[in-house]
């Protein structure tokens, strides 16, 4: 009891600290890191190793690799601060603590030195390649890239895409087929680490984002030899591995995503109280009452939803319909916050004199990525559905 008040003491006092550093050192450099180009790329270092030095690097990574938070739970009011701007991640290197995870959890001692190591030390990027073109993402069983192991190397051939982080990542992490056609598809993927100056991984294009680049990229591997101890768990649990890494990564994501809504509500308070906010009388106007309520209703909702989902994978009993219905709302939260952030600042919510339209970017993009909204409900249906096979009631304790 003593040790968990003294965690969410811990949690609270970070989470300010976050705060501070967004609002007084990232959030003024905005427009400068959106541009993308060298001169931000500098910026984003200076910014990462500022936070670096004032302690807010990798916060939820493992204890014994750097990190200062052990429960997901307590994590919640630490990754919506980060959150509340979309250049954060990279920042406080938040993005890669779902592969400190699973590099720790399921590599070995070769793969904790080569690259989790260095990830904490800010000298690796990790990238992950599940996607892949030609055939739906959504769709696991579809995945073509091969991972064959022959005198100790795995081979590996194929192409991926989407893959974030692909223009500056030193390792990716390939879901790949090491089973034949005719062995289930829950024992024919395997997880393989393979640095991305391997011979035969070659970056092909760089792909955009509604018109953004966000680094994400088109890979190709063709005949990359890695040693046969770069495998994550064991050979054929490659599905397992990837629902772990998603239900953690969709919580994770959701966490940030509810910053960035609540980022969205400010903003609308804030144009609202301001002098052309006051000449048009919007704190009068019971439409924009509504757009208030109605981000504030998705917000508070979501936050709590996440909650739920979090406690389950913090007390090792992730419960897929929270974790799922917590991503839904979450993304649910940004879009409907990021929309109604834009009405109400006009022409200048589209225009690049305010965050609003990057953060519809990835508002919209949180409807496709790391499970489609279709897929996520057709799953929740499903389960409930199959619940009531078993039981008579639900209980939401
Ligand atoms: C910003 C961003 C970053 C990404 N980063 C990565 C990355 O780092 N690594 C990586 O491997 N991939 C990444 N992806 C790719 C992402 O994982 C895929 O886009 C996602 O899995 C969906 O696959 P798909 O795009 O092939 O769409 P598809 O699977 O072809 O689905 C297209 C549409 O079909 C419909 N649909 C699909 N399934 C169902 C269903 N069960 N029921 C009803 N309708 C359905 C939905 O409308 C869906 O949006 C990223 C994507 C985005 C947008």
């Amino acid at each position: 009891m003593a040790e968990h008040r003294q965690n969410t003491k811990t949690a609270k006092a970070l989470a300010n600290a976050v705060k501070a550093f967004v609002d007084e050192v990232i959030i003024p450099n905005e427009s400068k890191l959106a541009l993308r180009d060298q001169g931000s790329l500098a910026l984003q270092m200076e910014l990462m190793q500022s936070a670096r030095r004032s302690g807010l690097c990798n916060l939820f990574y493992p204890l014994s690799h750097g990190g200062k938070i052990t429960s997901l739970e307590d994590y919640l009011i630490v990754a919506e601060q980060e959150g509340r701007t979309e250049f954060s991640q990279d920042i406080f290197g938040s993005h890669t603590a779902l592969d400190a995870h699973m590099l720790l959890k399921f590599g070995n001692e070769t793969i904790a030195r080569q690259f989790l190591e260095p990830m904490v030390s800010g000298n690796a990027i990790p990238c992950y390649g599940m996607t892949e073109p030609g055939h739906s993402g959504s769709i696991p069983s579809l995945i073509s890239t091969t991972a064959s192991l022959s005198k100790g190397q795995w081979r590996i051939n194929g192409k991926k895409w989407f893959i974030s982080n692909a223009d500056r990542a030193t390792f990716m992490t390939v879901l790949a087929r090491t089973g034949s056609e005719d062995i289930p598809i829950h024992h024919a993927l395997s997880m393989v680490i393979v640095p991305t100056n391997a011979a035969g991984f070659k970056i092909e294009r760089l792909l955009t984002m509604m018109g953004h680049s966000y680094g994400q990229g088109e890979v190709s591997l063709t005949d990359v030899q890695v040693p046969e101890h770069f495998l994550l768990g064991i050979c054929g649990n490659g599905m397992e591995l990837m629902n772990k890494r998603l239900s953690l990564g969709r919580v994770l994501r959701a966490m940030n995503w509810i910053g960035l809504a609540q980022r969205c509500l400010d903003l609308m308070g804030e144009r609202i109280h301001s002098v052309r906010g006051k000449f048009s009388r919007l704190a009068d106007k019971q439409l924009v009452r509504q757009h208030m309520v109605n981000a504030y209703h998705a917000i508070a909702s979501a936050r709590e939803l996440i909650r739920v989902a979090a406690r389950s994978i913090d007390a090792q009993a992730p419960d897929e319909i929270a974790i799922n219905v917590a991503k839904l709302a979450s993304s649910r939260a940004l879009c409907i916050a990021s929309d109604s952030a834009i009405q109400l600042h006009g022409a200048e919510g589209l225009s690049d004199l305010t965050p609003l339209f990057g953060i519809s970017r990835i508002a919209r993009s949180s409807r496709i990525l790391d499970g489609n909204d279709e897929a996520l409900i057709s799953s929740i249906g499903r389960r409930l559905i199959s619940f009531y096979q078993r039981e008579k009631v639900y209980s939401f304790d």
